[in-house]
């Protein structure tokens, strides 16, 4: 099975649209982006379409890559004051002169549309949390949208950064898989995968994992994105191959993308349920 993440991003995406129609006030999102880095005036480019598909309030805010931190914490400070805005998304990566704990720290936890505040991290490891970093929790979407039931599985999560490895991994514990997370220094990957009924892979190598890996009937969620010189677009699983193993896996694009998008949607409206 080809999981089809643009069909469940849409269905959530329609069920907010509906919701929304009904309100005096409209949920609102600010992203701010920091210099044109370009992968990310795409990103950000998704974000204010989809936030216009759903009939939200969205502000874009472009900050030119030398502001200084002083001035990127001001901003955000007038954001956290903003009662038009529900969600504050600062665009991912930062110049390196800028320190991103402090700024992800500086965003309202009851803004926190990304879930990377510490509080909000810190609540998902306590399976409590609210505000859920939105890739993890649309591949936790797409995983009850496709009726895969995780309990007692063995789930390996290649990858541990802060916004998709780790959080993975306690999304996956909270729902009482057994988790293994791998990083670059991992020894015995290929055995770990090979004991896997649920593969998560978020690494950011073309097609690093390969179909002999992989156990027959795995279920396989490639988080990957990574542009070819050619232009195409290809996950970190080497899909053409792996599909023939796995009893379900996700393609890029069309796969855990959208979903995040839709998470983000989603996430702010729960965020603007809170502040009513
Ligand atoms: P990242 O911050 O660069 O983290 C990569 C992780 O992979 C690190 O933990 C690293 O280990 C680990 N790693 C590197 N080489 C490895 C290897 N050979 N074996 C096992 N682990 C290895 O990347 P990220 O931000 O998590 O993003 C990962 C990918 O997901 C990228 O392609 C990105 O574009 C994509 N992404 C997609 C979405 C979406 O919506 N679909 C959202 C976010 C990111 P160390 O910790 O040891 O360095």
């Amino acid at each position: 099975m080809i999981i089809n993440g643009n069909e469940v991003a849409q269905n959530i995406k329609n069920k907010i649209k509906e919701y929304v129609v009904g309100l005096d006030r409209k949920p609102g999102l600010v992203v701010i982006l920091v210099g044109n880095n370009p992968a990310s005036e795409v990103y950000v480019g998704y974000k204010e379409k989809a936030c216009d598909q759903v009939g939200f309030y969205s502000e874009k805010i472009i900050l030119p890559s030398d502001v200084s931190q002083k001035e990127l914490l001001s901003v955000i400070d007038k954001c956290n004051q903003n009662d038009l805005l529900d969600g504050i998304l600062v665009q991912l990566p930062l110049p390196k002169h800028i320190d991103e704990n402090i700024i992800l720290e500086t965003i309202s936890p009851e803004k926190d549309v990304d879930g990377f505040h510490p509080i909000n991290a810190g609540k998902l490891m306590h399976n409590k949390a609210h505000l859920r970093p939105c890739t993890p929790k649309g591949v936790m979407t797409l995983l009850a949208e496709t009726n895969i039931d995780l309990v007692g599985k063995n789930c390996v999560v290649v990858g541990a950064s802060n916004i998709v490895g780790r959080p993975m991994a306690l999304e996956l514990l909270n729902a009482k898989a057994t988790v293994t997370i791998c990083n670059s220094k991992t020894q015995d990957l290929i055995g770990k995968l090979q004991n896997a009924d649920v593969v998560i892979v978020a690494v950011g190598i073309p097609k690093m994992i390969k179909a002999e890996w992989i156990k027959k009937g795995a279920i396989v969620i490639d988080v990957g994105i990574n542009r070819l010189e050619d232009g195409r677009l290809v996950g970190d699983v080497d899909f053409d191959e792996v599909k023939n193993i796995a009893s379900a896996i996700t393609p890029v694009p069309g796969g855990v993308g959208p979903m995040t998008i839709a998470t983000l949607l989603e996430n702010t409206l729960e965020a603007y349920k809170d502040r009513q």
